[in-house]
């Protein structure tokens, strides 16, 4: 999708899926970011991570042939691949010190707020990247930043 004047048109979101008014911006810590257009407070479901249901088998080949990370892994045999059909969870950025922690319940993935969230903040998860998966570079610039999208322990 190309706007007119040749960049790519902003992600939407697909509101069925949000419980919050929220929206997709340009972000500071890497290309699209999802923001809060309302105050969420603390404990309440904020999106459902939604994709493809795709094998450890597919997944993996999906992950090796594709840049972009959009695999959520949600047990010893399934991803969601948010790049096919998600609901815009998938541009939620990685942050070592988030505001979101996904639960897995029945092969659905939900983010939840870890904190009260502002109005206007942008959402972020911890993707907890395996020490074993492709190392990654952070550079999320919080305080609590390990340097690197994969857990180190
Ligand atoms: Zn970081």
């Amino acid at each position: 999708m190309k706007s007119k004047s040749g960049g790519v048109a902003r992600p939407q979101l697909k509101p069925e899926y949000c419980n919050f008014q929220l929206e997709v911006r340009p972000s500071k810590i890497h290309r699209w970011g999802v923001f809060a257009l309302e105050a969420i407070p603390k404990g309440k479901k904020v999106m459902e991570y939604t994709g493809e249901l795709v094998s450890r088998k597919e997944g993996k080949k999906r992950s090796e042939s594709n840049q972009i990370h959009c695999l959520f892994t949600i047990d010893p045999y399934w991803y969601i691949d948010g790049a096919v059909g998600g609901s815009g969870a998938e541009f939620v950025n990685h942050t070592c010190d988030p505001s979101l922690e996904s639960r897995i319940l029945k092969r659905r993935v939900f983010y939840f707020a870890l904190r009260d969230i502002e109005k206007g903040e942008e959402l972020s998860l911890d993707y907890h990247f395996g020490k074993n998966q492709e190392k990654v570079k952070c550079s999320c610039g919080t305080a609590k930043c390990r340097g690197w999208i994969n857990l180190l322990e």
